[in-house]
């Protein structure tokens, strides 16, 4: 016999949990199905194991979109400080790191279980290894063929997420599902994830794996300070993964390898005060020792610092404050944080999350054209538009 439930959601993720939850806290009976042998996946693997599961200062400014007024209603009605006060309800452990972003002291589990404790206490029954064979309508609502039997639904919520990271269980489903009920998509690729670099840097770059320098990165009048990680195959750290949200192919990013200071002024001085040191070394008392090295070698040399004149003083300051390079592309959806575009917002309510024009079909989450900054605004975006759609499912 099939299974009936008032609501079935698609994905146990972060938005997933967090609408079953709160439906059930409203009587409603709610399924969370997922095709992973386990839920919450991303949530473990999230902010190198502790979750940066929000952010002090989250602004509809900080999220990209095809509409971006659509994120603007979920944000104010769940804020940041919901999110903390469940947290701190459980007795989660936390701290602030640089920039408002909260990070749990001990592990991304304590986050997990949090939304795992809200869903047993809701009476949300959870089904992993579920497969989803076929969704269709019907006048009552929705039938689903699944692995686990048929089972039907008043209401069904999508909560697939993006792309990245297909080895953690993210697939298409929710953009092919959004296809079959006619609701549009907005093109998709890989964002927040590092960038390759094929021209003659990259063994400049490969050279300098693991070296870390704090950098203002700008790309189409969007800059980040942040720090830069060079890698073996480009470029990654905060700085970059932020600024690919930006960046599209062909696209130049310019970086400053020394936003604090200004270069030309700090020569000026160490010739002014008769200093005989050697540049790399003067350079070294700011920036990482090997940076300066490998920059030095691939532009005027090293040598002491009163040997430069003003010209070289100037090509060397527009070097490290001004320095342009055209990425080749990006390590793509392996690595990446999350997916830019997805379900097109004009299709769906901001305030129920109800596609327009299929009753009863919600879509919360990552699989939606809302994509958030790097340092907890993606797990925001998951927490308030999971917690809107389930006061509606
Ligand atoms: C490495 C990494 C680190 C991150 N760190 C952070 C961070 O610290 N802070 C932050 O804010 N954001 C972070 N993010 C982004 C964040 O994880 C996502 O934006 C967020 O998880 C999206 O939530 P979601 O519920 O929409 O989707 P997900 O959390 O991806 O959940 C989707 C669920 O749907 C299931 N599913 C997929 N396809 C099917 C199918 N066909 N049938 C059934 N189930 C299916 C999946 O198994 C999964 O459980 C990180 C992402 C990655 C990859």
């Amino acid at each position: 016999m099939a299974l009936q439930f008032d609501c079935i959601v698609l994905g146990g993720g972060a938005a997933g949990l967090m609408c079953a939850a709160t439906a059930g806290y409203r009587g409603r009976r709610v399924a969370v199905l997922d095709h992973a042998n386990k839920v919450g996946k991303k949530i473990l693997m999230s902010g190198g194991g502790r979750c940066n599961f929000t952010n002090l200062s989250i602004e509809p400014s900080n999220y990209l979109s095809g509409n971006a007024h659509f994120c603007k209603s979920a944000l104010s009605r769940y804020r940041a400080s919901d999110f903390i006060e469940l947290v701190e309800r459980h007795g989660v452990a936390y701290h602030e790191k640089g920039q408002g972003q909260l990070f749990c002291d001990n592990k991304a589990s304590d986050i997990l279980n949090v939304l795992l404790t809200e869903c047993e206490w809701a009476g949300v029954e959870i089904r992993t290894e579920c497969q989803i064979e076929r969704v269709s309508k019907s006048e009552h609502g929705f039938s689903l063929s699944t692995s686990q039997g048929t089972m039907h639904c008043q209401s069904l919520v999508i909560a697939t997420g993006g792309l990245s990271i297909p080895t953690m269980g993210a697939t298409g489903f929710g953009f092919n599902l959004a296809e079959q009920f006619g609701l549009p998509l907005k093109p998709r690729w890989a964002s927040l994830v590092p960038f390759t670099i094929t021209d003659k840097w990259q063994s400049v770059f490969a050279e300098l794996a693991g070296v870390a320098v704090d950098v203002a990165v700008s790309c189409n009048k969007q800059h980040f300070n942040d720090p830069l990680l060079f890698t073996h195959r480009g470029l990654s750290g905060p700085a970059i993964l932020q600024i690919s949200n930006y960046w599209r192919p062909g696209d130049a990013i310019t970086l400053d390898f020394f936003p604090s200071g200004d270069i030309a002024e700090l020569m000026q001085q160490w010739r002014a005060e008769g200093n005989k040191s050697e540049l790399k070394n003067l350079l070294a008392l700011h920036l990482p020792k090997r940076f300066v090295q490998a920059w030095l070698e691939q532009s005027l040399g090293s040598r002491p610092v009163q040997q430069y004149n003003d010209a070289e003083i100037k090509q060397l300051a527009e070097a490290l404050h001004r320095w342009s390079i055209t990425p080749s592309g990006t390590e793509g959806y392996r690595t990446a944080e999350v997916t830019m575009g997805g379900v097109d917002t004009d299709a769906v309510s901001s305030k129920t999350f109800e596609a327009k024009d299929v009753p009863g079909l919600f879509f919360i989450g990552e699989v939606l054209d809302v994509t958030g900054w790097l340092g907890g605004f993606n797990f925001q975006w998951a927490w308030a538009s999971g917690f809107c759609a389930g006061q509606y499912v």
